[in-house]
């Protein structure tokens, strides 16, 4: 594949905070004189001492007011860096690789034992588990400037998909990738022939608009826009649904036409691909840029302070952050630390979240040699989608094994992992021959609550970062709920942060 390198951001920065010409010589000698000095104090090794000295910069324009989750003088006595990076998910990752770029100084604290969030992969028995079924679209604007395609040795599914329905399989295939199939295929029971037009149509059309339009554009529910462009409802209920149902965790196809549309222009125009290495390979790129020291790990803050610029971790430790605090936590974490009035008000109204479950199996053989999705287009069952995750990637399993994954939409709570296991295995067994399907090993259940923001109309997929003074949010929920909307909220709440200081 012909992937560009990144372009967004300059060169990684390695060496602690060298001198940036574009902030030291901004024309205010305050600051110049207290980056100058951050810079030399925010060394690790000083990183162990408090420092008193620097107050914090006027930059706040914004007068959200803010109820204390503690008071100030509870508080240990804070240890100070640049800029408090709260999460190590893309969006957090995002904004510490822009700070980076201008190094600013930034101490970037993530709860777990790895950067990533929900783009983590899992090494279990020789096979690579993602958490959750999830795929990387090349396309992507924000991804193409900052990441090394090259490197992540990115592998094609199939430019379609193949859907379950009664009783076979049936392909759906890009008529401007897969012209013959498309053509093989027309009279196939999935759509009519005016859908199958139609798909052609709209991959002309999503190519017209920018992305950036897309997501600002007049919105209504997805399922509400198909029927607008003319598909039938057959292709809705048996095609649409399992496959955007599947990417947005919505069978209802309620989430606004503007994530549609995004996704659509990213699937015209690129590929959907796994990393070889795994998801988690996206963001682990992404970190292998950042100074080592900034990245804590096990670090998770439980308060904010009602200047809102110091945090506390788990183990009583406190950090400052002079230029501000970006927040890159889910949003239900976000609203918990912040518990601002607004936020508390925006608490009460949440549109609740879309969960999903992926299970994943391993198998001597793949009955379906494809790297192709499937979906199930049945309108009965539980599973969703699945994929043989090897067809695509081999490095996905054991050299001559087989890795099954299954996705299914919701939470399904009230199901033990063992009743879900069960049924997938029943109903996998009437898709493929049921002997086949018993010799399955089953490897590891994902759920996930908190798979993506709820975005039903009405939607803001570009809202201001700037959540209280000299704090910052990003994460899906402030853009696109996908990897690119996580990527580019995080450098814009970098930029907002930067352009409030007037740098
Ligand atoms: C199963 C699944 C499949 C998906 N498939 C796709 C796909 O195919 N294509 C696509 O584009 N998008 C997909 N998405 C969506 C995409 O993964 C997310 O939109 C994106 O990764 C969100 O990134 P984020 O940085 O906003 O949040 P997160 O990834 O949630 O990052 C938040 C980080 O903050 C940390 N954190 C939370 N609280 C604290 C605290 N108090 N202190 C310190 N750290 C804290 C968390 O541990 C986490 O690392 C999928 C998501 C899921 C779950």
């Amino acid at each position: 594949m012909n992937f560009t390198r990144p372009t967004l951001y300059p060169p990684a920065i390695k060496t602690p905070f060298p001198k940036n010409p574009r902030i030291f010589h901004h024309p205010s000698s305050l600051l110049t004189a207290q980056l100058a000095s951050l810079s030399r104090k925010l060394h690790p090794s000083s990183l162990v001492t408090p420092l008193k000295s620097l107050s914090k910069s006027p930059s706040s324009r914004l007068s959200l007011r803010t109820k204390c989750t503690i008071a100030d003088q509870q508080l240990a006595q804070p240890k100070e860096t640049g800029v408090v990076i709260v999460g190590a998910g893309l969006a957090g990752l995002a904004a510490a690789l822009r700070l980076n770029s201008s190094q600013i100084p930034f101490l970037l604290f993530e709860a777990s034992d790895s950067v990533g969030g929900r783009v983590r992969t899992d090494s279990v028995d020789g096979f690579l588990l993602d958490r959750g079924f999830q795929i990387f679209i090349t396309a992507y604007p924000e991804a193409q400037k900052l990441l090394d395609y090259e490197s992540l040795n990115l592998q094609k599914f199939y430019s379609g998909a193949l859907v379950y329905y009664n009783g076979g399989f049936h392909r759906v295939s890009d008529p401007l990738r897969h012209f013959w199939d498309s053509l093989g295929t027309i009279t196939n029971p999935i759509g009519s022939i005016t859908d199958k037009v139609l798909i052609g149509l709209s991959r002309l059309k999503a190519a017209a608009s920018s992305f950036e339009d897309l997501l600002v554009a007049p919105e209504s529910s997805t399922r509400e826009r198909l029927l607008r462009d003319g598909f039938s409802s057959s292709i809705i209920g048996r095609f649409f649904v399992p496959f955007l149902g599947g990417i947005f965790f919505d069978a209802k196809l309620d989430t606004t036409s503007r994530l549609y549309d995004f996704v659509f222009k990213s699937l015209a125009l690129g590929s959907n691909t796994l990393p070889s290495k795994g998801i988690g390979a996206i963001p682990d790129q992404l970190a292998s840029r950042l100074p080592d020291f900034c990245l804590k790990l096990n670090s998770k803050v439980t308060k904010l302070n009602s200047d809102l610029s110091t945090v506390e971790l788990e183990n009583g430790e406190v950090f400052r952050g002079k230029f501000g605090l970006i927040l890159g936590v889910e949003e239900p974490e976000a609203k918990r630390l912040l518990e601002t009035e607004e936020a508390a008000l925006a608490n009460a109204k949440v549109k609740p979240c879309r969960s999903t479950v992926c299970l994943y199996f391993g198998a001597d053989d793949a009955p379906i040699k494809e790297p192709i999705l499937i979906l199930n287009g049945s309108g009965k069952g539980i599973v969703n989608n699945m994929f043989f995750a090897t067809n695509v990637a081999s490095s996905y399993g054991p050299k001559g094994k087989t890795l099954v994954s299954v996705s299914l939409v919701g939470s399904y709570e009230s199901w033990s992992d063992e009743e879900l296991q069960n049924a997938v295995r029943e109903e996998m067994g009437t898709w493929f021959a049921g002997s086949v399907v018993k010799a399955w090993n089953h490897l590891r259940t994902y759920r996930i609550g908190f798979a993506q923001p709820n975005q039903i109309p009405p939607t803001n997929l570009r809202k201001d970062p700037r959540v209280g003074p000299g704090v910052y949010a990003c994460g899906d929920y402030r853009d696109s709920a996908t990897f690119d909307g996580a990527l580019v909220s995080g450098r814009r709440a970098a930029e907002a942060l930067i352009e409030d200081n007037g740098w």
